[in-house]
């Protein structure tokens, strides 16, 4: 292990957190999470790994050890998914609020649009990587877009990670879906001297309009993963992986 990342890994015990199958969990309000955690670290240039877990990469991580070992070596998870919030409220350690990956990416966008901060934009189809390009620009013009790539080619070419560590972002958003946005963190983290990666699933999609978040009233009533199946059928297999996660956890404590 790296200086770097026992310097991180420790750091990560200074704030409470809410174990669920072996994946930490950060217990506090997005609000504090933003103010206490990730802004202090981006005005100090601390370099910064988050990862916003569902009932799906717990799931996988549970499957595959090595996924497992990547979560784990992330400062700070976030409970993002209603299946999470439950499994924590069933193992009576409540967690106080779900903290999704696109809000936490606008939250971040508006920061860095504040202080100026530089930002990478790695991932998704080509014209939507284009189109999120576009779009921060105008609504946040006063981020510096230091480089952009969308996600179907090769994202482990040493030339890429190379013109990557040149451009010094402060904020990378990698759009890869899991578990290849988190092991590309990983695998990647250690080149650069400085950044906040995260990894943000479907949110460039979301972003630039190519598909709808669910309303706020289903988001309130935790039900934003049913939307989500009546939007995009397809991801009914992974969404059965959510009730595998469900069912699991009442078994463990039955
Ligand atoms: N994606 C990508 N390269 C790939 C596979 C997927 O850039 O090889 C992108 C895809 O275009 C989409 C995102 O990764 O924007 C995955 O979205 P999804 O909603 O599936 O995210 P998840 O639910 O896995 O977090």
């Amino acid at each position: 292990m790296t200086i770097d990342k026992a310097e991180r890994l420790h750091e990560m015990k200074h704030h409470e957190t809410v174990s669920i199958m072996d994946i930490q969990f950060i217990n506090m309000t997005k609000k504090d999470f933003l103010h206490h955690q990730l802004y202090p670290r981006l005005n100090r240039q601390q370099k910064c790994f988050v990862v916003t877990a569902n009932p799906e990469i717990v799931m996988q991580g549970r499957a595959q050890r090595s996924y497992k070992e990547v979560l784990q070596s992330a400062d700070f998870v976030t409970p993002d998914g209603a299946g999470i919030l439950l499994a924590a409220k069933y193992l009576k350690q409540p967690l106080q609020e779900r903290i999704a990956g696109y809000d936490l990416m606008l939250d971040l966008l508006n920061f860095a649009h504040v202080q100026g901060l530089r930002c990478y934009f790695l991932g998704g189809k080509d014209y939507i990587n284009e189109k999120m390009v576009l779009e921060v620009e105008k609504q946040f013009p006063n981020i510096t877009i230091v480089g952009h790539q969308h996600g179907y080619t090769d994202i482990n070419d040493p030339m890429l990670i190379d013109d990557m560590r040149k451009a010094a972002p402060d904020l990378v958003f990698v759009a890869l879906g899991m578990p290849r946005q988190e092991q590309w963190i990983a695998h990647h983290i250690d080149a650069f001297q400085k950044g906040l990666f995260i990894g943000v699933g479907g949110s460039f999609d979301t972003f630039v309009g190519e598909v709808k978040r669910a309303p706020q009233k289903w988001i309130n009533l935790n039900l934003e993963w049913l939307y989500r199946i009546i939007k995009q059928p397809f991801r009914i297999k992974r969404i059965g992986k959510a009730f595998e996660f469900i069912f699991r956890i009442l078994l463990k404590k039955s």
